[in-house]
């Protein structure tokens, strides 16, 4: 099958995926991590109150106001948060700064803890022996962690660029790392807006994961071709056109 494609496509050169929801369900990921974090820190406090979704997105909007780093890089943000819920029970102190170090590397060994959809490894596995693969995420995933850093040659962030898709900064530098041009290259992703509508804008081919079938919402550009489970995604990248 790769074969095929290759001689089908030969423009094709870099293939670049979206991570949370395009090779795992983040959901559960985030619950999972979130909840022992909070665990480790009530060992140490005791009970605490953490505020509601509402709440929290007010406190990431004035926080981005102060610093608008807060945006794209949500380690920064997810320490800063820690940090001040800390600090509501042991003040502005050295303790309280420890104790949220110390809280978001668990955060962040269980965020990265995932479940792979059914065929991921396949599939990507079988695209590496063919194709230059990367990762553009707007979250803070690591691949080495993870085990993707011998499929993907790099990781492009948020924080690298300062940006977050749907902006071009993930795609530009993807480019720029490979030195291959717009038609070169395809990404794969979850997200109508922040994949799919970023590469549409961008002006790159694009292939849209849609799990769960959902309903096209984005007016400003056609829907694109999708594929719902990962075994599929080698023959769908054979139909698509490069010229
Ligand atoms: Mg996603």
């Amino acid at each position: 099958m790769i074969s095929l494609i290759l001689a089908q496509k030969k423009m094709l050169k870099l293939i670049t995926f979206d991570l949370d929801d395009t090779l795992w369900d983040v959901r559960p990921t985030l619950i999972n991590a979130e909840k022992k974090t909070r665990e480790f820190i009530e060992t140490k406090l005791g009970k605490l109150e953490w505020g509601s979704w509402e709440e929290f997105k007010e406190i990431r909007k004035n926080l981005i106001k102060t610093d608008a780093s807060y945006e794209y890089d949500v380690g920064k943000l997810r320490k800063k948060l820690l940090l001040m819920k800390i600090e509501e029970k042991l003040g502005a102190t050295e303790e309280a700064k420890k104790l949220a170090e110390n809280a978001f590397e668990i955060f962040y060994i269980e965020r990265n803890k995932v479940n792979f959809f059914k065929g991921v490894i396949e599939a990507l596995s079988e695209l590496a022996s063919e194709f230059k693969l990367a990762s553009l995420t707007n979250g803070n995933a690591c691949i080495k962690t993870i085990g993707l850093d011998n499929i993907f040659e790099f990781n492009v962030s948020s924080v690298d660029v300062k940006s977050n898709k749907p902006n071009s900064g993930h795609f530009e530098k993807a480019l720029q790392l490979t030195g291959f041009t717009k038609n070169e290259m395809l990404h794969i992703g979850d997200h109508q807006v922040n994949d799919m509508l970023a590469a549409h804008n961008f002006g790159v081919k694009h292939l849209w994961f849609n799990p769960d079938n959902l309903d096209w919402e984005v007016d400003c550009m056609p829907l694109p071709t999708a594929f719902s489970e990962w075994p599929s995604l080698v023959k769908e990248i054979s139909k698509l056109q490069f010229t």
